[in-house]
């Protein structure tokens, strides 16, 4: 993309009513732009990370063995008076009527649509395990909408949803879950937490937060610090291994992680003092089993191997990938802007033109813009006449991790400069090596 023909509508000044560092970055950035509380539109750099963001979530549900979807934002109120919810839910639902005057309301989330997909569909056991997930947009009108997206009243989130003949393989189903949710943030530069969260009524200890420290997080949370070293299991972790799934979810639930809520001050004291942590977090991911709740309200019922009807088992799992976006930055920037962790980059790479119109500087970035774009990285070219300082700052705003800088007096010598926005990194190569050095990058 060139940048004289894109559209990146920077802001200079910070803006006042952004309270957090990624909401002001995200503002002054030209990723987001607000039209009212907790709603916004996404302009094109913001919306390039999150569909970056929502492809590796994609990847690694469909990896998990879920299947995609895509259930509509609008949904009749007659499924939610089904489960009990239409009246259950409160304030938070936005409850709409059509012209035929009947109760519709906007999607906060889609247990009960997904049990009435599959009621339709699924008789036998011999069809499960299956999981069924989707990207919608939600609307959830909350109390105090603030910090951007981070937590907005409209928001992108991927919901699945687990059915199970038994409390056994509804275990197994979220053990793939939370294997994937480790995997899935770590590939966006995060380290998640999986903490233990409430159950409510249904009991047990199937439900899990997948928080990342941050200090502007809502939560206050206590966790072990051996967390922080622990890896996400390999992209080719088998996940038809039921046994090695139940392996990693002990793992990593053994020590201690609780957010305020669930937390046992004694418990807590017993680890090691030096162990310790006690920090903000940011809820990016929640997953839960809630046995038959919807299938007993609802009559979702499967024939099992003994030849009677049983109410399916189900487990829900979200994820918000425009939170997330305002997370990655929360987690990774610095005084100059963004540094996007590799893979959710708006673009890959930037070329800085800093004479347009000067022949050499002109060919060589066009000869990078070719070859990079050949190599199907995303890059970014910026042959606008700005004045130097100001597109570097430009670049080191929105984050772009590698920047190959090319002036009258380097060109001339045959020379580009890289820089490496993560680490700062500098170096002067010649055309032809950097060339090499940035397509063998793919
Ligand atoms: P919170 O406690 O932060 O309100 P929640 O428990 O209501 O979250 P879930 O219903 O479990 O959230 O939703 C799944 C995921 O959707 C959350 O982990 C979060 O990443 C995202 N999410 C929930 N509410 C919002 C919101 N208002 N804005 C942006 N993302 C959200
Ligand atoms: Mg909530």
């Amino acid at each position: 993309m060139r940048l004289s023909q894109y559209f990146l509508p920077l802001i200079k000044e910070t803006p006042k009513e952004a309270e957090i560092v990624s909401h002001r970055l995200m503002l002054r950035a030209g990723m987001i732009k607000q039209h009212s509380a907790g709603i916004y539109s996404w302009l094109p750099i913001g919306l390039k990370v999150l569909n970056k963001i929502s492809a590796i979530v994609r990847e690694e549900q469909n990896r998990a063995g879920a299947v995609e979807i895509l259930m509509p934002t609008l949904q009749p109120a007659d499924l939610w008076r089904e489960s009990g919810r239409y009246d259950a839910y409160g304030a938070e639902m936005l409850r709409i009527k059509d012209r035929h005057d009947r109760d519709m309301l906007y999607g906060p989330t889609n247990e009960e649509m997904v049990t009435d997909i599959f009621r339709s569909y699924v008789r036998s056991y011999k069809s499960l395990p299956l999981n069924l997930y989707h990207l919608q947009w939600k609307f959830r009108d909350e109390v105090r909408p603030r910090f951007g997206v981070m937590r907005g009243r409209e928001f992108l989130m991927k919901d699945a949803y687990s059915f199970d003949i038994d409390e056994a393989g509804a275990r197994a189903s979220y053990n793939r879950m939370f294997v994937a949710y480790l995997r899935t943030f770590e590939r966006m530069g995060l380290k998640s937490i999986p903490m233990q969260a409430d159950t409510g009524p249904i009991g047990g200890d199937l439900s899990h937060e997948f928080i990342i420290l941050a200090d502007t997080g809502e939560s206050e949370v206590f966790c072990d610090k051996k967390f922080l070293d622990m890896k996400a299991p390999p992209a080719d972790v088998d996940f038809s291994d039921d046994e090695a799934m139940a392996d990693i979810v002990k793992q990593y639930t053994t020590p201690y992680a609780r957010t305020e809520e669930m937390h046992d001050a004694e418990m807590f004291s017993k680890i090691d003092s030096g162990s310790q942590v006690t920090a903000r977090g940011i809820e990016v991911g929640h997953i839960f089993y809630f046995g038959t709740k919807y299938s007993e309200a609802m009559n979702a019922n499967v024939m099992g191997p003994d030849g009677k009807e049983h109410p399916v088992h189900m487990g829900s799992y979200g994820i918000g990938p425009s939170r997330l976006v305002a997370a990655i930055i929360e987690a990774s920037h610095d005084e100059n802007g963004i540094r996007w962790p590799k893979g959710v980059a708006p673009f890959d790479v930037g070329i800085i033109n800093m004479k347009p119109g000067n022949e050499g500087c002109d060919e060589v970035c066009n000869k990078f813009y070719k070859a990079l774009t050949a190599t199907g990285q995303d890059v970014l070219y910026d042959d606008t006449d700005k004045r130097a300082g100001e597109k570097f700052a430009m670049m080191d705003l929105v984050g772009l991790p590698i920047q190959i800088i090319a002036g009258p007096r380097g060109v001339g010598e045959g020379t580009v400069e890289i820089k490496n926005r993560n680490d700062g990194s500098r170096e002067t190569l010649s055309v032809d090596e950097a060339l090499n050095k940035l397509t063998s990058l793919t």
